[in-house]
């Protein structure tokens, strides 16, 4: 076995039999296997410890006998109690220390608690021990021993701390990673539960999507069929607008050709009578525009068209007037309103009325027309 050795501290220790803890149970691990450096480390400083213990103690140093055996047991069985289990040289040279070390107390002063005078009470110090005169190498290995053994416990209390303050961080670690662990199930389950809804929504969702694009479509459609409805009632509205005024002039043309019709077939059927007489109409001053034609058949009918009649003020009418070569001289051949153009044809029709005319005439006169005439006159027609 390969071994790099130990402090010579922990050789001096353990050969003394105060070595504690681990390193003790290492350097015995070592020495029951055997190891060479080991064994020779323990066996020289058992050596030097036995020199010393027999200079500072000559009755209390082992036999021959018990130094061979000693030396041969090296690694064997090192005592696993402090002091009990040492030879007796070695009982002899730990109380030999103890007692150096209660004396280097004094030496010390400045080591007034030093852990070796608390460990040992001044009565089990063998008395013929009492009082040697430690020479100064003697008393400078005692005091290297004692602050190496201070240093020792020091240093095992300082691990004892740690381990514990280790074990104490460890459990709270450990039930931190079990809440941790916890948390983590809760949040796999609660995320198992989530996919799974979604999972059961997705068809759903899809159906939905596919519903919402055909309305989405049938609207479309509906739209562009109400858009073409529009535009198709928008072109019927304007046809039939336009069908509407078509119709009106069409309708006034009608009437304004049977209007003018009428009395042209009146005239043609006068145009027949042998009797049929013609005056020109004469306008009266101030009203040169006035034209026309009146035609006479005697005891059957007075036929007058004029045109270039200006408007009459509201509440007024055109009257016509027959002057005649009998009684009554002058009778009412009715009222009118020209029409477009100022034109008008009047026609008296009564046998009666239409007997004996020689004159005709028109006056301005009030709404519903007078007996005799009252206003201006427009013109008078003459036998030519
Ligand atoms: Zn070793």
């Amino acid at each position: 076995m390969t071994c790099e050795g130990k402090q010579p501290e922990s050789y001096d220790l353990f050969a003394l039999g105060v070595l504690d803890g681990d390193e003790r149970e290492e350097i015995q691990a070592h020495l029951d296997q055997g190891c060479e450096t080991c064994r020779d480390a323990v066996r020289l400083r058992l050596a030097g410890w036995s020199r010393f213990a027999a200079a500072a103690t000559p009755e209390a140093a082992p036999s021959a006998a018990l130094r061979r055996r000693l030396l041969e047991s090296v690694g064997a069985a090192p005592t696993r109690r402090r002091f009990a289990g040492l030879p007796a040289w070695g009982q002899a040279l730990a109380a030999c220390l103890l007692l150096i070390s209660g004396a280097a107390v004094g030496w010390f002063s400045h080591l007034p608690s030093h852990p070796v005078e608390r460990a040992v009470a001044p009565a089990a110090i063998p008395a013929p021990l009492a009082s040697p005169e430690p020479s100064a190498a003697l008393r400078g290995e005692v005091a290297r021993l004692t602050a190496l053994l201070d240093q020792q416990r020091q240093a095992a209390a300082q691990a004892r701390r740690e381990h514990a303050a280790g074990r104490a961080a460890l459990a709270s670690a450990q039930a931190e990673l079990d809440q941790a662990r916890r948390h983590t199930a809760e949040a796999s389950a609660h995320l198992s539960d989530v996919q799974a809804e979604l999972d059961r929504t997705r068809p759903a969702l899809a159906d939905a999507q596919k519903a919402r694009a055909d309305a989405q479509a049938r609207l479309d459609a509906a739209l562009s069929e109400r858009d073409r409805a529009i535009r198709r009632e928008r072109d019927l509205n304007a046809r039939i607008n336009f069908l509407q005024s078509r119709v009106e002039s069409l309708t006034a043309a009608a009437n304004n050709a049977s209007a003018q019709l009428a009395p042209l077939l009146r005239l043609a059927a006068l145009a027949s009578s042998p009797s049929l007489r013609t005056l020109r109409l004469q306008p009266a001053e101030g009203h040169a525009g006035i034209s026309g034609n009146a035609f006479l058949v005697d005891g059957s009918s007075v036929l007058v068209y004029a045109s270039g009649l200006p408007p009459l003020k509201p509440g007024r009418v055109y009257q016509l007037w027959l002057m005649r070569s009998r009684e009554p001289g002058i009778v009412s051949g009715g009222i009118f309103t020209p029409g477009p153009g100022g034109s008008a044809a009047i026609e008296v029709s009564s046998p009666t009325l239409a007997t004996g005319v020689n004159t005709v005439a028109v006056t301005d006169e009030p709404a519903g027309g007078s007996k005799t005439p009252t206003g201006a006159k427009f013109f008078i027609g003459v036998k030519s």
